[in-house]
């Protein structure tokens, strides 16, 4: 998970100060001491560390604190818009060429998520701005590129030009460009060569092609697992190439999350979008004050409720609303929720989006059994339609013929029945609140 080590110290500081009715200098010193230490631990670049100390510690012996009546919030709001100033304040908007096709170039050295990126944006763009994308193989040193490009296309079903690896790379950009224009490609996203490391040849090779198709963002990959070296890779490309944005890959994987918090600081350019996973759709823009209020433990029920619109199907949704009033829910419906809320995500995930998730006991090391979830799915898919719809009639026989069918046990058949039965009375208990509370001109 992102931040963990950050977020964990950096609420358990703020936890101390935020119930104070009053804040001395002292406490403020003492909480700095705790903000800096927890945040040179993330990797954050020193400089930025010592600066935000600085901000953080103006703000909070002055008088918009100390004035307050609740001076301990006031000093966590200081923090988390500093946080959130510090990884870029407003989130960046993707550009859009009033001439299309709007050019993307990718850059960015070997292993970094370049070319799994390239795929994923191109995916990001048709699914969340209707766009339809392009993609262009131009590299062509690494041996593999084309190929996982192609396959990448394929599997997207998304178009790529390629031209091989003996044509030039501005070449193959200056047919690509023609080819989108006649078959109305609206964004193209140009895959160029890596290196495993910045040397002079590839920086001119990519100068040459951003000459050539004066792109319209030039987005640098950079692993955010590297930290600091992700961080020097940036500054280098953004000195050289002059970048629009950063995307930053295996966000997933980085319990630090440095190189998030000092990219913008010492590039001065945005991070634009961020990488959450290794499947296509594991591609987020970035929102600075949504990541601040999760490092922080305020969670981030924007995301959250985002991801549910995306993958929850409204007309369902209602439906099943409507099940839950007149009590006609079966488990047909128990496994279409179960399937709406994993295609949101890793439940992990999403449980720790809930404010003050991790704070909560038995929640803040919760792993979720992704193989009892499928157990669940293989009992209900083994009932007739007649025991989905009435589970009563599910006697010891027909235990026994379920937990075989699913190939689980009688146990677990029998632990499920319970739960859907708990769910339901929940559910009439629901209902009957919500009616109570309609009558009494209550809004739910
Ligand atoms: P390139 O050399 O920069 O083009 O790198 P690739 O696109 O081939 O990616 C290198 C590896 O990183 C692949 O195994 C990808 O699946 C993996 N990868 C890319 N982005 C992410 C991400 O956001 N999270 C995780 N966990 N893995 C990623």
């Amino acid at each position: 998970m992102a931040f963990e080590g950050l977020a964990d110290r950096l609420q358990n500081t703020i936890q101390k100060i935020r119930g104070k009715g009053k804040v001395t200098e002292s406490d403020v010193k003492e909480m700095m001491r705790e903000v800096r230490l927890a945040l040179l631990e993330a990797d954050v670049n020193f400089k930025v560390v010592k600066e935000f100390v600085k901000k953080v510690s103006e703000r909070s012996v002055g008088q918009e604190v100390m004035k307050s009546l609740t001076p301990g919030q006031q000093v966590i709001k200081v923090v988390k818009e500093e946080l959130t100033e510090l990884m870029g304040g407003e989130q960046s908007q993707i550009a859009v060429s009033k001439r299309p096709p709007t050019v993307i170039m990718m850059a960015g050295l070997q292993g970094a998520g370049k070319t799994t990126t390239t795929g994923k944006l191109a995916n990001l763009l048709r699914k969340k701005y209707n766009r339809s994308p392009m993609l262009v193989a131009a590299d062509i040193y690494r041996p593999a590129a084309i190929k996982q490009l192609e396959t990448l296309g394929k599997q997207l079903n998304m178009p790529v030009f390629s031209l091989g690896d003996q044509v030039s790379p501005v070449e193959i950009v200056r047919q690509a460009l023609e080819q989108a224009k006649e078959n109305h490609n609206d964004y193209v996203l140009v895959d160029t060569a890596g290196r495993l490391h910045i040397d002079g040849e590839l920086m001119n090779e990519l100068k040459e092609i951003k000459d050539l198709a004066n792109p319209d963002e030039i987005f640098l990959v950079v692993d955010s697992m590297t930290g600091q070296d992700a961080v020097n890779v940036a500054q280098s490309f953004n000195e050289q190439l002059e970048i629009t944005g950063v995307i930053l890959t295996k966000l997933d994987g980085d319990t630090r999350g440095g190189a998030a918090l000092s990219i913008r600081s010492v590039t001065q350019k945005p991070i634009k979008f961020v990488g959450m996973g290794e499947k296509l759709d594991a591609l987020e823009p970035f929102h600075p004050e949504r990541m601040a209020s999760r490092i922080l433990g305020m969670g981030d029920m924007l995301t959250l409720i985002e991801k549910a619109q995306a993958s929850v199907d409204e007309e369902k949704a209602r439906e099943l609303e409507k099940k839950m009033r007149t009590m006609s829910f079966t488990f047909d419906d128990f496994l279409d929720q179960l399937g709406q809320v994993r295609k949101m995500g890793p439940l992990e995930d999403i449980i720790k989006m809930l404010p003050g998730a991790n704070r909560m006991k038995g929640l803040d090391n919760l792993q979720v059994d992704e193989k009892k979830i499928g157990h669940v799915e293989a009992i209900i898919k083994s009932m007739t339609k007649a025991e989905k719809e009435n589970p009563e009639i599910i006697n010891a026989g027909r235990k026994k013929r379920i937990a075989r069918g699913s190939g689980t046990n009688v146990q677990e058949v029998n632990r499920l029945l319970k739960q859907f039965e708990e769910m339901k009375k929940m559910m009439k208990q629901m209902t009957n609140m919500q009616q109570k509370g309609k009558k009494k001109g209550f809004k739910f």
